[in-house]
């Protein structure tokens, strides 16, 4: 058993702190959370850790990382440069860096050859240190469609319940469809192109919910948004609502999603000022005004990085989170609404929510500490002093790599 005080204690729901609190873990659980001394006769046993003038609150959730991004394939050949060996040591690398953020549970949405299963289980094993993952595995996509590489191409119905199949029976947690096309892929459809209509978007939400399992689609174009409404998608990435003339809100659209509750990742990342200058200010503001609109609205935003791509010469790199939720604040929301996204709800969207993304007793010890209040400074966050993952302590910060792990 081993307790943690500090000053502040939040369960991630916004209005619940508690000042002066006390968390009681046993092994990999949370036993009771509440003010100093609530934990009563079981804290005699147990091992103190006293943090005066810290925050202690839930481990933060990452909905969108690409931990093993890869896009030099050969279109002919099929084949990377790069082997699945030392790809996989590279997603390890990413995992570390991702943790040593503080994020204790990442979705993964998207990698080659089932290599962020062994990762997932590696990391579950204690072989690797890392977040919980959360794996989509192959993406699907139409034959030459948005990040084809990852081995997921699918154009009808019969081949789209195929690849779905084949990535829960390798044991996929969640499925990942591309509505539309991406910017990433030489030849693929752009963005404000869909990929698949309603029907199709169906086929994949009826595939993954027969093994009680949620669907994230990426869609940037209008039509994309509306069909993964539609056919009852968990999570919608990016939604940009691009057009070929650049970010174009439809408040009707923006209603209908945030009547249907889906949630949205909008992939907000730490490289924004940066791509904000390479790709022209005017385009980066279109686009935050519409995560503005949305909150607006009602819709279920959740923090999500897209870590492991690179926008143009930009490295979108996993120790970037706390950056993005910055970008969250610029858009309007409050401190503690940006921890309930980025805890609560992200664990929620990523069909976690029962084991994950609040402090609550029989939920994972999936825990942090940092020096300071974020409900004051968001800044603070960054001030790690404590990285649980199911209980076991991750300290690796100060460890540095040289080369770049982004793809
Ligand atoms: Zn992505």
């Amino acid at each position: 058993m081993r307790i943690i005080r500090a000053s502040r204690v939040l369960t991630g729901r916004p209005g619940e702190t508690i000042t002066d609190g006390e968390v009681l873990i046993d092994g990999s659980r949370i036993v009771s959370v509440g003010p100093r001394g609530s934990a009563g006769e079981a804290a005699a046993a147990a091992e103190v850790l006293d943090l005066p003038g810290h925050t202690v609150l839930p481990g933060l959730v990452d909905a969108h990382v690409h931990l093993g991004f890869d896009d030099k394939v050969d279109p002919v050949t099929r084949r990377s440069p790069e082997s699945d060996a030392h790809l996989l040591l590279r997603m390890a690398e990413n995992a570390r860096k991702l943790v040593s953020a503080g994020v204790t549970t990442a979705r993964d949405l998207g990698a080659r050859d089932f290599l962020d299963l062994e990762l997932r289980d590696a990391i579950e094993e204690g072989l690797a240190v890392g977040p919980h993952i959360v794996a989509a595995t192959r993406p699907i996509t139409i034959t030459g469609g948005h990040c084809w590489y990852m081995g997921g191409e699918a154009d009808d119905e019969a081949a789209i319940r195929r690849v779905a199949r084949e990535n829960l029976r390798a044991g996929a947690d969640c499925l990942k469809v591309m509505a539309s096309g991406g910017q990433m892929t030489p030849g693929a459809p752009p963005s404000w192109v869909p990929q698949y209509g309603t029907e199709q978007l169906r086929a994949v939400v009826e595939e993954a919910a027969s093994r009680g399992k949620g669907v994230a689609a990426h869609a940037h174009a209008h039509a994309a948004i509306r069909g993964s409404v539609e056919a009852g998608v968990t999570t919608i990435e990016h939604c940009t609502f691009f057009t070929p003339s650049g970010h174009r809100y439809d408040p009707e659209l923006v209603e209908l999603v945030a009547a249907s509750g889906t949630y949205v990742c909008p992939t907000v990342h730490g490289a924004f000022h940066r791509v904000r200058k390479v790709h022209g200010q005017e385009m980066l503001d279109a686009w935050l005004a519409g995560v503005a609109s949305m909150r607006e609205a009602g819709v279920r935003q959740i923090a999500g990085t897209d870590a492991g791509f690179a926008v143009g010469d930009v490295a979108n790199r996993t120790d970037g989170y706390v950056g993005g939720l910055e970008v969250f604040a610029m858009a309007g929301y409050g401190n503690a609404e940006i921890i309930e996204l980025a805890t609560v709800l992200a664990a929620d969207a990523c069909g976690v929510g029962e084991v994950a993304g609040s402090l609550d007793p029989g939920k994972r010890a999936d825990i942090i500490a940092v020096a300071g209040n974020p409900l004051e400074r968001l800044s603070d966050l960054r001030n790690l002093a404590l990285v649980l993952v199911s209980g076991r302590s991750v300290g690796q910060a100060g460890v540095e790599t040289v080369t770049s792990s982004v793809g």
